[in-house]
């Protein structure tokens, strides 16, 4: 693939008709040392957040080794792409199939579950395999978050003792597994749920040897900027270190935005200006779903050799390239009040849930890429940014 200074650059030398994605290596590559290095246990990177061979490799190569799978193509993908990476299968409703095709032909050990009907259908896909390392998913609030993922999955604490007592018959390995939601934008959303599971392990007095406290760290969007990851992992250290379980027991985090989130962003062009309307070439069936359906707002910049006329930043909506009233991002994006047909736009932050999302109604899509060498818009891993908020946040939490 060409390396471009820029998004710039891209947008200078190949004059797009179409929307190009720009990936950023070395933005994945330092969010993955980060996690390998300072998350005090092992990091799985949840892969459905963007499943793009290249950053899988990136990943591989700057330390992630396991990664969390949740559907047979995803378990084919990684294992095809990465063939010595640990694969963990942490969907908590599977097709036996797929349990049986994971454990049989890739050597997938490590399964989540949610309810016994799932635990027999793991035994049996496995014809009762004594070496399964299963994690039982517990409920837990999503409050923190700002997508939540508390209705869909999970036993409830109530039911949770019956549960684990069950999986630890079949497991050679027990874990306790959950997930905050995602976007949290508190390390309290964690220290919340290991209190969850200090109740469920002490209710079923069992041995524990796995926490896994799933996906949910945070990236950094406009009107959204977390604390630093460092407040995280500490809050989730000394919480895992005060829990009853094995000498030996392992903890694990499952996160896919931080990790993905800064690799990609996305060269549109404006087709159409109407007021404070801008009808670009990418959309809601594109890389920008959560643009529309749960108003995310994404980071946007204009691309433009000469300086813009008017300095002055003005809010704008964006329209989709599909002819679909639902094709509307309402932003704000603040772009200089001069926009015009013809400019280029480019938006940040698309690495997780963006390009990952992309269909192909309406005959619009998106098939170049290009990789460019400049910053992501924003980062969580830029340490002359990290350290103010760091220092914010201190405070806040006293
Ligand atoms: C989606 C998902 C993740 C990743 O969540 P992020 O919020 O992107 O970190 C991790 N684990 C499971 C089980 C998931 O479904």
């Amino acid at each position: 693939m060409h390396k471009h200074p820029s998004a710039l650059g891209v947008a200078t030398a190949l004059k797009p008709a179409a929307p190009v994605t720009l990936i950023r290596p070395q933005a994945a590559a330092r969010a993955a040392r980060f996690f390998a290095e300072k998350f005090p246990g092992k990091s799985l990177y949840a892969v459905k957040a963007n499943p793009s061979p290249a950053l899988l490799r990136t990943l591989w190569d700057s330390g992630i080794t396991h990664y969390d799978v949740a559907s047979i193509a995803e378990v084919r993908l990684v294992a095809d792409t990465l063939p010595h990476a640990k694969l963990c299968f942490m969907h908590p409703v599977k097709a036996e199939e797929a349990i049986a095709e994971a454990y049989h032909v890739y050597g997938v050990k490590t399964f989540s579950l949610d309810t016994m009907d799932e635990l027999e259908k793991i035994a049996r896909a496995t014809n009762g395999a004594t070496d399964l390392e299963l994690c039982v998913r517990l409920r837990v609030s999503s409050d923190h978050a700002q997508l939540s993922l508390a209705s869909k999955f999970g036993v409830d604490l109530a039911d949770a003792k019956e549960l684990l007592m069950a999986t630890r018959q079949v497991a050679d390995a027990l874990g306790i597994c959950f997930h905050v939601g995602s976007q949290a934008m508190s390390p309290h959303a964690y220290t919340q749920a290991i209190e969850r599971v200090r109740a469920a392990i002490v209710d079923a007095a069992v041995t524990v040897d796995i926490i896994d406290v799933g996906g949910g760290f945070p990236s950094v969007y406009p009107g959204m900027e977390p604390p630093a990851l460092e407040l995280y992992f500490d809050a989730i250290h000394r919480a895992f270190e005060s829990l009853p379980v094995s000498y030996s027991s392992e903890l694990w985090c499952e996160p896919g935005r931080a990790l993905s989130a800064e690799y990609s962003s996305l060269i549109v062009r404006v087709e159409r200006r109407r007021g404070d309307e801008l009808y670009i070439n990418d959309g809601a069936y594109g890389a920008l779903f959560d643009a529309a359906h749960i108003g995310w707002r994404f980071p946007v910049k204009l691309l433009r050799e000469e300086p813009a006329n008017d300095e002055e930043m003005t809010p704008f909506s964006f329209y989709g390239p599909t002819c679909d009233d639902m094709d509307h991002m309402a932003g704000p994006f603040l772009l200089p009040a001069d926009v015009r047909t013809g400019d280029y736009i480019e938006i940040g932050m698309l690495g997780a849930y963006g390009c990952a999302m992309r269909t192909g109604f309406n005959g619009f899509t998106a098939e170049t890429c290009a990789e460019v060498e400049d910053a992501p818009m924003a980062s969580l891993y830029d340490e002359s940014i990290a350290a103010p908020r760091r220092a914010n946040v201190v405070q806040l939490i006293k």
